[in-house]
């Protein structure tokens, strides 16, 4: 039985459930009420754990098929898995940009296509797609991954338009500066341009985001009441963009 909230009875599968913000989601949507699997190379302890590279189809799928076997079908999925890179562009090789793409954008291709029969079933359906500030700013040394994050945002618009008539919305949200593992990591060797506290100094808001912040925002956009909203890029950052 699942626990009652806005939740209840409804299936959610969050990418990149094991670590930072996929597990601040995975942590909420159960609080909520959902029934929630997490997706992720190393699925940790927040949720229902599978383990599945998004960038495998083969494996995604079979992932899918277990979760539909424990909890029915999936008409809520978070898109959070992802990886960052930096490199001069003139330095970067092709197999990173490939491998960059392949995580933040295809991956999304494959979860999203391997869902969608059980939100077209259902008439109902909520995708957030977790992207990037860097999109909006751009960000040096990132090529790859800001086009990758960039074509999130893209696919979200195009995605919204087309699955509306089946009830199905499609939104996303780019993070800006959000304490986890994958920040701390780039803190830690030199990538970030100054400390997490120099970068506090420039945040309008004075403290650095939370992956509790990201995931807030999931909870309202898969909920029933932001039905109206649709390809949307729902920025939480700050103020750090506007
Ligand atoms: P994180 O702590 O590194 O979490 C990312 C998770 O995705 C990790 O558990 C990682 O597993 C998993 N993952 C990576 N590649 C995968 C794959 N191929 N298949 C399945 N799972 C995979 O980073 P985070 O900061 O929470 O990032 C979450 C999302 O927010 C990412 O899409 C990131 O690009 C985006 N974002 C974060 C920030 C920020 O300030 N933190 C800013 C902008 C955007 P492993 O740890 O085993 O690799």
């Amino acid at each position: 039985m699942s626990a009652p909230g806005k939740g209840a009875g409804r299936t959610a599968v969050v990418t990149g459930g094991g670590s930072g913000i996929g597990k601040a989601v995975c942590e909420r949507l159960s609080a909520d009420g959902y029934r929630v699997a997490a997706l992720d190379l190393n699925p940790a302890a927040a949720a229902f754990g599978q383990a599945a590279d998004v960038t495998d189809r083969a494996q995604v799928d079979k992932a899918l098929e277990t979760v539909r076997e424990h909890f029915g079908p999936v008409t809520v999925l978070v898109n959070a898995a992802g990886m960052d890179g930096f490199k001069r562009f003139a330095d970067l090789s092709f197999e990173s940009w490939q491998r960059v793409i392949d995580v933040n954008l295809n991956g999304v291709f494959h979860c999203v296509q391997a869902v969608l029969p059980d939100m077209t079933a259902a008439g109902w359906g909520r995708i957030v797609n977790i992207s990037s500030s860097s999109a909006h700013s751009g960000q040096q040394y990132m090529a790859h991954y800001v086009s990758a994050k960039s074509a999130v945002n893209g696919l979200t618009k195009a995605l919204a338009l087309e699955l509306g008539p089946a009830g199905i919305t499609v939104n996303a949200v780019p993070p800006g500066f959000i304490d986890t593992p994958m920040l701390r990591k780039a803190e830690g060797r030199g990538l970030l341009g100054g400390t997490v506290d120099d970068h506090i100094a420039r945040t309008p808001v004075r403290r650095v985001g939370r992956p509790e912040d990201i995931a807030a925002t999931c909870a309202f956009l898969v909920s029933e009441e932001a039905g109206y909203i649709t390809g949307q890029i729902v920025g939480v950052n700050g103020g750090r963009n506007t």
